[in-house]
């Protein structure tokens, strides 16, 4: 929640039409809960794309590299009940992509963004159209950060969903009560975005226990 009264004039008076709005209605909704609600605005004009923002990154140790991936790989916590295969993250992929030097972008968990922590029927949650308007919004975001990664000369090296999983799965799935070929709902939107807007990143699935398989990939991709 945040408090009007703890914002200079001038921070407040500098931010957007859409921001105080979001503040005004969140301090509003104060009244009703203590939980304040998520401000999900999406910048519509976009800031990214524009030739003057473009920037010289060579200034600094970066390595201009980033990977994508699927939320749960560093924080088996969002993992629907009873499905964490290991304390917090998968470490043999996470020390590798250290070493290497890449960035980690942690995507946002798509299941617990859109039907919660304590789901159960994730495909029916998904697929309904609440749930599919909230994970168009995550997608919008997604792509819009893919989009300026490039955009600025980055290399996105690669977006790695999770294999068995019946959102985020890229070639293993969960339907039908069990685990068997297709994609996830997540992927299978997402690789519709990256069709549409002709953003030709390498998607691919990591399952639990087979990670060294990913590391193979992510080998040959660096070469
Ligand atoms: S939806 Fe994706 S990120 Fe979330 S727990 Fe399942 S596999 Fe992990």
């Amino acid at each position: 929640m945040i408090n009007k009264s703890s914002l200079s004039r001038r921070h407040f008076v500098s931010m957007s039409p859409f921001a105080v709005a979001a503040i005004n209605a969140g301090n509003a909704a104060a009244e009703e809960s203590s939980i304040p609600s998520p401000d999900y605005t999406i910048p519509e004009n976009g800031f990214h794309g524009r030739d003057e923002n473009k920037r010289d990154w060579s200034g600094d140790p970066r390595s201009g590299k980033v990977v994508f991936i699927a939320h749960c790989m560093l924080n088996q916590n969002a993992r629907i009940v009873r499905a964490a295969d290991f304390p917090a993250m998968f470490d043999p992929l996470l020390d590798y992509l250290q070493n290497k030097q890449i960035g980690v972008i942690q995507m946002v968990c798509p299941e617990l963004y859109c039907i919660g922590l304590g789901r159960r029927d994730v495909r029916v949650g998904l697929e309904h159209p609440a749930g599919m308007k909230r994970l168009q919004r995550l997608l919008d975001d997604l792509v819009f950060t893919i989009r300026e990664y490039l955009f600025q000369g980055f290399e996105v090296v690669g977006i790695l969903g999770k294999d068995g999983s019946p959102a985020c799965g890229v070639i293993r799935t969960w339907l039908e009560d069990r685990h068997q070929d297709g994609q996830g709902v997540f992927i299978r939107e997402l690789k519709k975005r990256l069709i549409a807007e002709k953003l030709e990143i390498p998607v691919i699935g990591v399952a639990d226990h087979k990670q060294d398989d990913a590391i193979q990939w992510l080998e040959e991709r660096l070469k």
